[in-house]
């Protein structure tokens, strides 16, 4: 048996997506700049998407940048606002420690080129307060970006609180709602943000999609540069059958998103309840409450986290740890540790992502097999230290 619960990495393509997407690279290969009937009938395919896109954020499909991903997203919305006022006195950029790298290095790049940052962090439930928010608000703020749900804890962040408070000081308001966008209602209405990033396949849709919503009105500097694609504001011949892949894949969020929750919700819930009673030496990070649905993450004393998504990836089920491997070192998740948490904490925890397909059965077996791996990797770890 094989069980992803690996969700916010990434998730299954419904079938309805995989359909409409191949049927479309046999079928529609116009460029939608076209004049002609071929590329007015991509156009068409791309209008409908847009439509679908906007009907999930309860937005206008004319505010929708098309885009090859959240990363993308991210960046056109920073750079591209932080260029449009670069001739303005505002030089600084408010975020969070707890942003996806889409954020963090595309705010870092800007500091090279002499913008300022004030980078936050948070208590340890991994929710922002709005306190803390306004204390690093200033006349020189001209962008803030603070995420809507977190990919590690599943934290949400108060965000239509923190807009208001960032549009009385006469910035600019961006929202990374990657992690919430299909899995719970979001409304750019009722968010009060200036702009908002999504990406396809973390709700069911083809990697490489995604899309930036943008206030009608708000000025940025498109940051691919080329033709006019995409109103002047992504340069770049748009992947029409992949496009049209997160069109469905947002329709579909947007018909399911409500059952869909309340179903995995019980699932992360109970799989969270079975490991806190069965496991000693085990704890939720973050806020239990303002948390996506289908997330948990927990820590696991005296543990490698590393060593038991091995273990576990042996017996067929793929979870994650914050932590990036790079060059041979482990590196314990930003994200914990800008909640405050110490490293060896962050270095035991484990991400747990759930989705759609998540069955009970799944649950039961990951819930069953923990507290004996567990064991057995403490065991393996206390005779390691001993040894050395
Ligand atoms: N923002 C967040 C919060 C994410 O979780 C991710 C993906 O992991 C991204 C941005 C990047 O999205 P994409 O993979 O579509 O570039």
């Amino acid at each position: 048996m094989r069980i992803y619960l690996d969700y916010n990495a990434t998730s299954p393509p419904a079938p309805e997506v995989v359909e409409i997407v191949s049927r479309l690279m046999a079928t529609e290969f116009g460029n939608a700049s076209s004049v002609h009937a071929f590329g007015q009938r991509a156009k068409a395919v791309l209008d409908d998407a847009r439509g679908q896109i906007a009907a999930l954020i309860d937005a206008d499909p004319s505010e929708i940048v098309l885009t090859s991903g959240g990363t993308e997203a991210d960046n056109l919305a920073i750079r591209g606002a932080a260029e449009a006022l670069e001739r303005t006195p505002r030089r600084k950029i408010v975020t969070t420690g707890i942003e996806h790298e889409a954020v963090l290095n595309t705010i870092k790049a800007l500091e090279r080129r002499g913008w300022s940052a004030t980078t936050l962090t948070l208590p340890e439930t991994g929710v922002l307060t709005t306190d803390a928010f306004r204390a690093a608000l200033d006349r020189d703020t001209a962008v803030v970006s603070v995420m809507h749900a977190n990919n590690e804890v599943g934290t949400i962040q108060p965000v239509a609180q923190l807009a208001s408070l960032a549009r009385e000081h006469g910035a600019l308001f961006h929202t990374d709602a990657v992690q919430s966008v299909g899995k719970i209602p979001v409304s750019v209405k009722q968010l009060g943000v200036d702009a908002l990033s999504l990406s396809g396949h973390k709700f069911g849709g083809p990697k490489g999609t995604g899309a930036l919503w943008i206030r009608r009105g708000v000025r940025l500097v498109s940051t691919m540069t080329g033709g006019r694609q995409e109103r002047n504001r992504r340069a770049g011949t748009e992947n029409v059958p992949l496009l049209a892949g997160l069109g469905v894949a947002a329709q579909l969020a947007a018909a399911h998103l409500a059952n869909t929750a309340r179903r995995v919700s019980a699932l992360r819930d109970r799989l969270e309840e079975r490991i806190l009673a069965t496991v000693d030496g085990t704890a939720v990070n973050g806020d239990r409450s303002a948390r996506v649905p289908n997330t948990t993450n927990i820590s696991f004393d005296g543990l490698e986290a590393e060593s038991l998504l091995i273990a576990l990836d042996l017996e067929g089920i793929a979870v994650s740890t914050g932590s990036a491997c790079s060059s041979g070192s482990l590196e314990p998740s930003h994200v914990l540790r800008a909640m405050g948490l110490p490293s060896s904490r962050a270095r035991n925890s484990l991400r747990f992502s759930l989705g759609a397909s998540t069955t009970e059965t799944e649950i039961e077996f990951v819930a069953g097999i923990l507290p004996g791996l567990v064991t057995k990797l403490r065991r393996l770890s206390r005779t390691a230290a001993a040894l050395r």
